[in-house]
């Protein structure tokens, strides 16, 4: 049976790496409350969604869960809705899910303890927040679930209102931690034995440190200097506010990673103004081309959008293009997904689903290729790998390399890699999303 009377707590996560780790910091501020965490939606009194608006399907996920739950209301279980949706939709959600009794945005999180006596007490509670709010969200509860790798969100909110895109209307206008808060936090996480920190942001690399004392890529160097951490990761990179600077960085510092995510949407410079991205092909390709010659091989990965109103053929071949041009080593496809309050959405000439599906399936049969291509050239390489885990029915190790593909291994039973530890793998084989290799002792 049940146990709604005690302070016991689910709570499930959809999308970005951001919300995982904004999840992270509710369940440490509901712990610190008292709450305990649990595994099901049954054993629960407290139901909570930190939700995705960023495509349609994404929004649907939520309100399809809180209909498949909605039965357990009657065992004075309550509901909430957090993140993206619940800033979007507001208090509509009520309406649509009258069992819920918890709407709030992420920039309203640090008021969840005063909400949870509310919603205790029987009451419905709404966080909205404001777009200029300058809160960001920084708590020393962060229930961090990975003992070795870590994330630290440096900049929150978004100021580029790409047409299509929710973000600044859901996670409010940009604001930046200072660079000596982002250090203090690396160099605890760091005491507690973390090696590796994923320096987060929707543009991470558009961070302006409100102390002024350290720009973006000197915070990255800084942070890759701290005792005891071996890799830095840094996404999501704006190509508008890339500089050559963060590849200076990593060629100087080792324990930066060599991988940028770089989303570039789309090959054609008429889409890219259409969707107001604010840079050009030839500008996107310019730092295309300083990673190519840093002195590290660095990966490249990207997010691409097919399908965007007004897309034609041609251009959507210029988006092909560039993938053969640039080489990705992996790319995050999406077909173009109308949201509400962006200006795409008015934007005529639609493409029908059946076009976008299309469009999307010839860009990932290329980018496999591309892919395989690339990841040929990493056989025969001994490459560092942190260990992950183990894959039981396979018998095989699961390891990161600095350029974040998995390195599946084996190892002789003598030499049992620890989970979190760096070792050596030379790469034996390669498919389109992984690599194999055996554990070199
Ligand atoms: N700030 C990052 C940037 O500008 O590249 C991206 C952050 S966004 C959360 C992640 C990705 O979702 C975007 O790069 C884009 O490819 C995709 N995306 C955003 N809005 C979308 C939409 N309306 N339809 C399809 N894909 C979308
Ligand atoms: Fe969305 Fe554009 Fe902001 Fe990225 S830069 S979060 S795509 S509005």
């Amino acid at each position: 049976m049940a146990d709604s009377s005690g302070k016991t707590f689910y709570l499930e996560t959809f999308g970005c790496q951001m919300n995982v780790h904004d999840s992270e910091k509710v369940i440490g501020t509901l712990v610190a409350e008292g709450y305990r965490q649990v595994p099901t939606v049954e054993e629960a009194g407290l139901i909570l969604y930190n939700t995705c608006s960023i495509r349609d399907k994404a929004e649907q996920k939520v309100f399809h869960r809180l209909a498949d739950y909605k039965k357990l209301q009657a065992q004075g279980k309550r509901f909430g809705v957090l993140g993206c949706v619940a800033q979007q939709e507001g208090e509509k959600i009520f309406e649509r899910a009258p069992h819920v009794s918890i709407v709030c945005g992420s920039a309203s999180y640090r008021n969840l303890p005063q909400m949870l006596i509310q919603i205790e007490a029987g009451k419905r509670v709404t966080g909205l927040d404001d777009r200029e709010t300058d809160q960001c969200f920084e708590t020393e509860f962060t229930a961090r679930t990975n003992p070795h790798r870590g994330y630290i969100t440096i900049i929150e909110g978004c100021d580029k209102f790409c047409a299509y895109c929710v973000v600044p209307f859901t996670r409010g206008k940009e604001r930046s931690r200072t660079s000596d808060s982002v250090l203090a936090e690396t160099r605890q996480m760091a005491d507690l034995g973390y090696s590796e920190i994923q320096l987060l942001g929707q543009n991470v690399n558009s961070y302006k440190d409100p102390a002024g004392k350290r720009t973006f890529a000197e915070l990255l160097a800084a942070v890759g200097q701290v005792p005891g951490i071996k890799r830095v990761r840094f996404t999501t990179s704006h190509p508008r506010d890339f500089g050559r600077d963060i590849i200076e960085a990593i060629d100087a510092v080792p324990t930066l990673c060599d991988h940028v995510h770089l989303p570039v949407q789309s090959g054609s410079t008429r889409v890219l103004d259409a969707m107001q991205r604010l840079y050009t092909r030839d500008q996107y390709l310019e730092r295309i081309g300083w990673m190519k010659v840093a002195r590290r091989e660095i990966s490249i990965t990207s997010d691409v959008i097919v399908g965007f109103p007004g897309e034609t053929e041609a251009e959507f071949e210029e988006t092909l293009s560039l993938l053969q041009e640039v080489e990705y080593d992996g790319i995050f496809g999406f077909k173009y997904s109308p949201r509400p309050n962006t200006p795409s959405l008015a934007m005529e000439d639609a493409i029908p689903d059946a076009e976008k599906s299309r469009r999307l399936a010839v860009m990932n049969e290329m980018q496999r290729e591309i892919q395989r291509k690339r990841n040929q050239n990493q056989v025969g390489r001994t490459l560092e790998v942190m260990v992950e885990g183990k894959n039981e029915a396979r018998g095989q190790w699961i390891g990161r390399t600095t350029q974040n593909k998995t390195l599946n291994f084996a190892a002789n039973k003598a030499s049992t890699p620890a989970v979190g530890s760096y070792v050596n793998v030379v790469t034996t084989g390669c498919f389109p999303n992984s690599l194999i290799g055996e554990m070199v002792v």
